[in-house]
């Protein structure tokens, strides 16, 4: 199987060529240039595997370059027992006769993103080692939060590579600054940047496109590259969840083999959501797709209108993971759907670039409306959702899978659905613990509390273990107290990699 561009359909390059590069030079994303099938045979013969065989499996008809050691080694070495403190890596939480949790958050940052970032290390180095680069991996990173930690905890002690991750000084809550300044590895760098999110992200970009700095560092044997959602090897990862799941239900008995499910995914980037429809286009049984977003709706209005626009006032929210305005992945979709065609995308996100806003015609969004349902849910909602749930079924939601939660609960009630469904839950609760106390114990209860305090009230609360990691955060030595200005960003890269 070959890759090509968004943008350019004649590009053909091989998997390891394509996680190498991250990003096509003109601007467009990875994709396979075919979808590989699953039979329900194939899909029932995942019941015998564990996680790491049914990951093995998924993956090798996608990185078909990839020797079945490499694919070995690098599904071994992300998805153990240690690192997401269970055996079953991503498993369902049954809620009632309709209603699953796919809970995605038992890695080592407490968030769905270790499902990728633990593997993306592994199948970056051994892309390299395919393609005969042999210069260390640089891993640059601008944070507002969950994406910093868990890439340090997935490139941590990785040899042939290292990371820096930049912070906003005043961006993150106390809980993620803590997870990053106590940062252990022997490869790993964090620095607090005096500003916004914006500065550290401007900082990361313009080292990013600095040609002289680059070719500096290749001469020293360094090689630039990123960790952000628009690797292919961060979202080929995610798709293995959702056969994992549907085997998890025919295991159970909850489902017969062929029948249906829906899948409802919190979405910012687009790319959880994503890996949910390449599954279903390889065969995997879905009724229907429920996009849900917090009050940054832009994808809530893409799908139920056809016109993409961003030119909107950016909230802050409780699911702050969510507060995104451009979501990437979404090229790869409508590259798929418009029967990839590349001149259209091109235009599109030109359009997107220059003015903020575009439209789809109505075959696509016909395709669209076949499958895809939208909705939207604002911090009250959210809160309520978190309550409601807790109060009905003692199980306790973080606030993004709350946003999906309530979005499917309006979805319901509009039609009556009553198929199987399955919802991507996205977070522990313990990791945005004020807002989750908040919803269930009222503003009063959780003022003026310091987040050790609200960790064990929440594990009283909802009968839950504090997750090791957040736990030890308060006895763990901090290791990384520095903070530059946004001019500095180069000297701290230069300092860190002694050149
Ligand atoms: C990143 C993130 C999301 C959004 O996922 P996308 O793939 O960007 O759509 C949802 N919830 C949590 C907790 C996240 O960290």
């Amino acid at each position: 199987m070959q890759y090509q561009s968004t943008r350019n359909s004649g590009i053909s390059i091989s998997s390891a060529e394509a996680i190498k590069k991250g990003l096509s030079d003109e601007g467009g994303l990875f994709v396979p240039d075919s979808i590989p099938a699953l039979t329900l045979d194939e899909i029932e013969m995942l019941k015998t595997m564990n996680y790491r065989g049914r990951a093995e499996y998924i993956l090798s008809k996608y990185l078909t370059d990839f020797t079945k050691e490499e694919l070995e080694h690098c599904v071994n070495s992300a998805y153990t027992k240690e690192k997401f403190e269970t055996d079953n890596i991503a498993p369902c939480y049954k809620l009632n006769d309709n209603t699953y949790f796919l809970e995605l958050w038992h890695g080592p940052t407490c968030a769905f993103k270790d499902m990728a970032l633990q593997i993306l290390p592994h199948l970056l180095t051994t892309s390299m080692k395919k393609t005969n680069e042999h210069d260390e991996v640089v891993i640059l990173v601008a944070t507002s939060g969950d994406t910093g930690k868990a890439a340090l905890e997935g490139f941590k002690d990785v040899s042939g590579t290292r990371i820096i991750v930049f912070y906003p000084d005043n961006g993150v809550s106390e809980i993620q600054k803590l997870q990053m300044v106590t940062q252990e590895g022997n490869n790993v760098n964090v620095c607090a940047v005096r500003g916004n999110f914006d500065d550290a992200q401007n900082g990361v970009k313009r080292i990013f496109t600095d040609n002289e700095y680059k070719d500096f560092l290749a001469q020293n044997h360094f090689k630039l590259s990123s960790a952000n959602s628009i690797n292919w090897g961060r979202l080929v990862p995610q798709i293995v969840y959702y056969f994992s799941v549907y085997a998890d239900m025919l295991c159970a008995g909850e489902i017969n083999l062929g029948d249906k499910i829906n899948i409802v995914v919190p979405t910012g980037n687009f790319g959880n959501i994503l890996a949910s429809y390449y599954a279903y286009c390889m065969g995997l049984p879905v009724n229907r797709f429920i996009c849900a977003s917090n009050e940054n709706n832009v994808l809530t209005e893409f799908i139920n209108t056809g016109v993409y626009n961003k030119n909107r006032q950016f909230h802050t929210t409780i699911s702050p993971s969510m507060d995104i305005l451009i979501s990437s992945n979404l090229e790869r979709f409508l590259y798929h759907i418009s029967d990839r065609d590349d001149k259209l995308i091109s235009d599109i996100m030109q359009k997107l670039k220059n003015d903020g806003i575009y439209e789809i015609e109505s075959g696509m969004m016909n395709k669209i409306k076949a499958k895809f349902s939208a909705g939207c849910s604002d911090d009250e909602e959210t809160m309520t959702a978190i309550k409601e749930c807790y109060e009905e079924y003692g199980y306790v939601m973080d606030t993004h899978t709350a946003v999906a939660k309530s979005v499917y609960d309006k979805y319901v009630k509009e039609t009556g659905d009553t198929t199987k469904t399955v919802i991507a839950s996205t977070a522990s609760p313990f990791k945005f613990n004020q807002s989750v106390l908040i919803a269930l114990n009222g503003n009063a209860k959780v003022a003026g509390k310091d987040e050790f305090t609200l960790l064990s009230e929440l594990s009283e609360k909802s009968g839950m273990k504090i997750p090791a990691s957040l736990g030890e955060l308060k006895s763990k030595p901090r290791i990384f107290e520095s903070v530059c200005e946004k001019d500095e960003m180069i000297d701290i890269v230069s300092d860190f990699l002694q050149v």
